[in-house]
């Protein structure tokens, strides 16, 4: 077996304080219990670039029930076929899975997890060669056996083994390239890039919730109209919701809110908007158009019935057939579209009403309206005027719930 490439920290130069503290506990004592554990995948990747990880998983010699053993109840088993330990310290889950062996050669869906394997053959299993790395906290050492310390270096994207097998088995992997290809800005390496044009409709026997699941962490990033923008062009996006695709392709100004949006992330943190709201900032063009079309250009009455009701056609013609999306967000992503015709309608009239609606959702239609006033300044002034109307009705609630309790 030809031997991993091993970096030393006078190369890899990954500052040890920038280890998140409970990982290295984790690590530390599965070692000194006799069993080996690295830090694996994206922790590896991201504190090579000097970005800092979102999470830090743990890869390991030692099996669930060793695990649990040695963490007791701070340790819970998931999953059914193939069991990983989550940790938790708090608030916070540090992942730990024993190592794993994949089915490497066979140009076939995976459709159940695999058995458990030796150190390189978890890092075969892996998708990306920069995601292949493990990173030895004991001796400080970069352990790569797939090459992905250069292609990191070089900036490359690439598949661990036969590109075009790697996405047949599991198609997830092609949206997985566009986003790292769009968080980093890398190029995709020749092979990779053939088998991504040569499989793309794959994409199609993927599990739907992972792909959703992808599009939310997307938004999440930072770089989601990056993503978007490789989605629709590499023709993934037309196979997935293709009216989603030919908005993105037709309008001008459809990836404005996904730049507001992924600057406010960037300047905030990754769950600082809700998921409704980044679902709202695809589909708000979308319905405005609607209903210019539809009803104002053509005279037609329109009121806040009916602008509900194309909401919800909006969603569905979107998603539908391939995404599912949860009646609470629906309801959510309704209210948060319609209302933004409440606060501003199409048609102003003479004198605008401001009363605030019993909607549960009403604070999220107005955090997507301030972020629509970041394109377009006029708008501020309205915001202002609902949002103290907003803050004024609750303490009057309040005051009212707290006079009742006091009777009571
Ligand atoms: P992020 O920063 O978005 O979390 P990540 O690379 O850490 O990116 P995860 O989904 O957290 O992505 O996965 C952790 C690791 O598991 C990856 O780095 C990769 O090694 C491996 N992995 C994830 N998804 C796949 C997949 N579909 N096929 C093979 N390996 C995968
Ligand atoms: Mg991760």
């Amino acid at each position: 077996m030809r031997p991993p490439k091993i970096y030393s920290i006078d190369e890899h130069r990954i500052p040890t304080y920038k280890i998140d503290r409970q990982a290295y506990y984790v690590i530390e004592k599965l070692r000194t219990n006799g069993f080996i554990a690295f830090l694996v995948g994206g922790s590896v990747r991201d504190l090579l670039l000097n970005v800092r990880p979102k999470d830090f998983d743990i890869s390991t010699s030692a099996k669930p029930e060793d695990i649990k053993k040695l963490f007791k109840r701070s340790c819970i088993l998931i999953g059914r076929r193939f069991r990983l330990a989550h940790i938790r310290f708090g608030r916070k889950i540090i992942e730990v899975s024993t190592f794993r062996a994949g089915e490497m050669g066979e140009a076939k869906l995976i459709l159940r997890d695999n058995i458990f394997g030796s150190p390189k053959e978890d890092v075969l299993r892996r998708d990306f060669t920069i995601n292949g790395l493990f990173y030895d906290v004991g001796v400080q050492t970069v352990i790569d056996y797939v090459g992905g310390y250069l292609d990191l270096e070089k900036k490359t994207l690439r598949t661990i083994g036969d590109a075009s097998i790697r996405f047949i088995q599991d198609p997830v992997r092609m949206i997985r390239l566009l986003k790292f290809k769009a968080r980093f800005d890398f190029e995709i390496e020749e092979n990779t890039f053939l088998a991504l044009k040569e499989n793309k409709t794959e994409i199609l026997k993927s599990s739907p919730i992972r792909i959703l699941e992808e599009f939310f962490k997307m938004l999440e990033s930072g770089s989601a109209k990056n993503f978007f923008y490789l989605l629709t062009k590499h023709e993934l996006l037309d196979l997935l919701t293709p009216k989603l695709s030919i908005f993105f392709k037709a309008e001008k100004h459809s990836y404005d809110l996904l730049k507001i949006v992924d600057n406010f992330i960037k300047k905030n943190h990754p769950k600082a908007l809700d998921r409704s709201i980044l679902i709202s900032s695809m589909l708000f063009y979308i319905l405005e158009k609607r209903l210019k079309t539809n009803y104002v250009d053509k005279k037609i009455f329109l009121h806040l019935g009916i602008i509900s009701i194309d909401a919800k056609n909006v969603i569905d013609d979107i998603f539908k057939p391939f995404f599912h999306i949860s009646k609470k967000m629906k309801a959510q992503i309704i209210s948060i579209l319609s209302n933004q015709f409440r606060i501003c309608p199409l048609i102003t009239p003479k004198t605008i009403k401001i009363r605030i609606p019993k909607d549960p959702f009403f604070d999220l239609a107005l955090d997507f309206f301030d972020l629509r006033c970041q394109i377009n300044p006029k708008l501020t002034n309205i915001y202002t005027r609902w949002r103290e109307k907003f803050i004024d009705s609750h303490k009057k609630q309040r005051k009212f719930f707290k006079r009742k309790n006091a009777k009571i």
